[in-house]
């Protein structure tokens, strides 16, 4: 077959192919959509949806949150940066789905080119060639639902971002990454080095005990200069918050924080009712006032797991 031919007939099939897949845009629409859904069940719950509630009216359910009131009394100034989350969601997928669309053709394109390359004239009926049909037909059907694939591994995106901002507000100082092998299973080259970060210790910016000279950032560097879990297609990795100096790895405690941590210690093991000793603990929300109380006098450390 002439080259000019072999281009011909690639340009004809690819563009079958084409309008039997749907494209990077309509799979982007679609995502923005359920996201978009989820942000409003987001607001109506003022925190991360747990269940519906009916009520007697016949009016739209209730949205119950399982954020707590500390998210709720917050909500309106989180909004924002839950829409610029929302926002950022819908624009990396589509470039994410781009790329994962264009490797998949670039791939059938080059089966393609390497398979009518081969063929004589006038075709053939011979068994390799057969064979190689059959490849590229495999190569085809599940492109028709690339879409589908794609979706399953970011469904996490959007909700684990909501999710982040909603943590950040219970003064967390640091983050441990928690690696999932089943990343293996991820379609985002990128998250081939997640392995690396598995129990990697992630300072929160800014946060109330780099504020106080109790800590320092550490060898890993801040939580915003790494991705987060379920951003990258396919990351099924998690992170357990660090909410007291006292869980952190010695080099990332300041001496100030040492002696902080000691003078607690002292105090714990005298029994005196001294003043409460919140620069280890950080500032407390609602829901774990009774937490740190108990921790602060077991001696044993807060870190919730997201
Ligand atoms: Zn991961």
């Amino acid at each position: 077959m002439s080259p000019g031919h072999v281009q011909e007939i690639k340009i004809a099939i690819s563009k079958i192919i084409l309008s039997m897949v749907t494209s990077a845009d309509e799979a982007t629409a679609s995502y923005e959509r359920i996201c978009k859904e989820f942000l409003n069940r987001v607001i109506r719950a003022k925190g991360t949806p747990a269940r519906m509630i009916s009520n007697d009216l016949g009016d739209e359910p209730d949205v119950i949150s399982s954020s707590g009131k500390h998210i709720a009394r917050k909500f309106d100034a989180l909004l924002p940066a839950l829409k610029a989350r929302f926002e950022w969601c819908v624009m990396n997928y589509k470039s994410e789905a781009q790329d994962y669309l264009g490797t998949q053709l670039g791939q059938l394109d080059a089966m393609l080119q390497q398979f009518l390359e081969q063929v004589p004239v006038g075709g053939t009926k011979e068994n390799a060639i057969r064979r190689r049909i059959t490849g590229i037909k495999r190569e085809i059907l599940p492109l028709a639902k690339w879409d589908q694939r794609f979706y399953t591994h970011k469904a996490m995106s959007f909700p684990s971002e909501v999710e982040f901002i909603f943590c950040l507000e219970g003064n967390p100082v640091a983050a441990i990454w928690h690696y999932n092998p089943l990343d293996e299973q991820g379609i985002d080259p990128k998250i081939q080095n997640h392995k690396q970060r598995d129990s990697l210790v992630f300072a929160v910016r800014d946060n109330w005990a780099i504020i106080k000279g109790l800590m320092r950032v550490g060898p890993n560097g801040y939580l915003d200069e790494v991705s987060r879990p379920s951003q990258e297609a396919g990351c099924m990795c998690r992170l357990q918050w660090v909410y007291s100096i006292n869980r952190l790895p010695a080099n990332m405690v300041t001496e100030k924080g040492h002696s902080e941590l000691k003078r607690v210690q002292v105090a714990t093991r005298a029994g005196v009712e001294t003043q409460k000793p919140k620069s280890v603990t950080g500032p407390e929300t609602e829901q774990g006032r009774l937490r740190s109380w108990l921790r602060r006098w077991t001696g044993r450390g807060n870190h919730r797991t997201k």
